[in-house]
């Protein structure tokens, strides 16, 4: 209810900025030169640097160590917004505040688009849940699964979506766009290669992860994700979830049991205890320490840190 509250008061906000904005002298003067984008989260901010390189100033909405399923943006967060030139966001249920932003985003001159656009997204179902019940907060909030960056092939895709959303808003870019898309395609495309060598041969293997972000990339390299929350890291689960968890993992014979760095590991940490397992991080990107930002940490850095983990967990 408090959320909902809040909404209305931003939504009015908005409203008012947008009949002072006028009609873009104002904007042109404040941007400068380069491109104003604003990224909802890490992945996007990330691989809209990438592209945009020189040409683009990159935001990232959401704050360093903070997690985007719950966060929402604060009434300077949205008057910035509404100030840019563009607005990257992935959709299907991340962001749950974007899809009541966007009717008074549209009044003024930025462009908003979804990274998801286009990919062919996974439907939320009970698979992954050892106990075969699907859990609250899965289906009702999240009808798909948003977590697409995870996989190295999807995230061509969306690496391709930044493209278009920046060519719209920069024509006079367009090559210079291309040209990076190029080269990041064939990075992912080398990521993807790296994934396929170091996890041939463990097909079928079962990986327990903290919250469910990883259906994507274990789909793509054969594994089987068990997720200890649902979708996003707050559904926690019941004792009888757990129970069932405990139980398949210690038949399966999981040896590690993965927590988030930037949440807490007790769930974790009571599982490994009960199998007699050791706790290991996968980090599904959603958000970096600042520390992890300042040490020059990205998407690369990152999926190459997890594919280390997967990897020696599997071994
Ligand atoms: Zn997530």
């Amino acid at each position: 209810m408090p959320r909902m509250s809040r909404f209305v008061f931003l939504s009015g906000l908005l409203l008012l900025i947008g009949a002072g904005v006028g009609n873009g002298g104002e904007v042109a003067l404040q941007v400068g030169k380069k491109l104003q984008v604003y990224a909802s989260f890490f992945p996007l901010y990330d691989l809209t640097r990438k592209i945009g390189g020189d040409r683009v100033e990159v935001y990232n909405l959401t704050p360093a160590g903070t997690e985007p399923h719950e966060w929402e943006p604060t009434p300077r967060d949205l008057i910035n917004l509404h100030k840019a030139d563009l607005f990257v966001y992935n959709g299907e249920g991340l962001e749950h505040w974007v899809t009541r932003i966007l009717p008074t985003l549209e009044n003024g001159a930025l462009k908003a688009f979804a990274m998801t656009q286009g990919i062919e997204l996974r439907r939320t179902d009970s698979s992954q849940y050892p106990s075969g019940e699907n859990r609250e907060g899965g289906g009702v909030d999240h009808p798909f699964d948003p977590h697409v960056w995870l996989s190295p092939l999807l995230a061509r895709m969306i690496i391709a979506n930044i493209a278009t959303a920046l060519r719209k808003v920069d024509a006079a870019g367009t090559d210079y766009y291309n040209g990076n898309l190029l080269r990041y395609d064939a990075e992912l495309r080398s990521l993807d290669k790296e994934y396929r060598a170091r996890l041939d041969g463990f097909a079928g293997k079962d990986l327990v992860v903290a919250h469910a972000a990883f259906a994507y990339l274990c789909a793509d390299y054969g594994l089987r994700q068990v997720a200890i929350a649902g979708l996003s890291p707050e559904d926690e689960p019941d004792p009888r979830t757990l129970a069932g968890i405990i139980d398949y993992a210690r038949e399966r014979g999981v040896k590690v049991i993965f927590f988030e760095s930037a949440a807490n590991p007790r769930l974790a940490e009571t599982l490994a205890r009960e199998i007699g397992a050791t706790v290991g991080v996968l980090n599904p990107l959603e958000t970096l320490s600042s520390d992890a930002v300042a040490a020059g940490e990205d998407y690369f850095s990152v999926m190459r840190e997890n594919l280390a983990a997967i990897q020696a967990a599997l071994e």
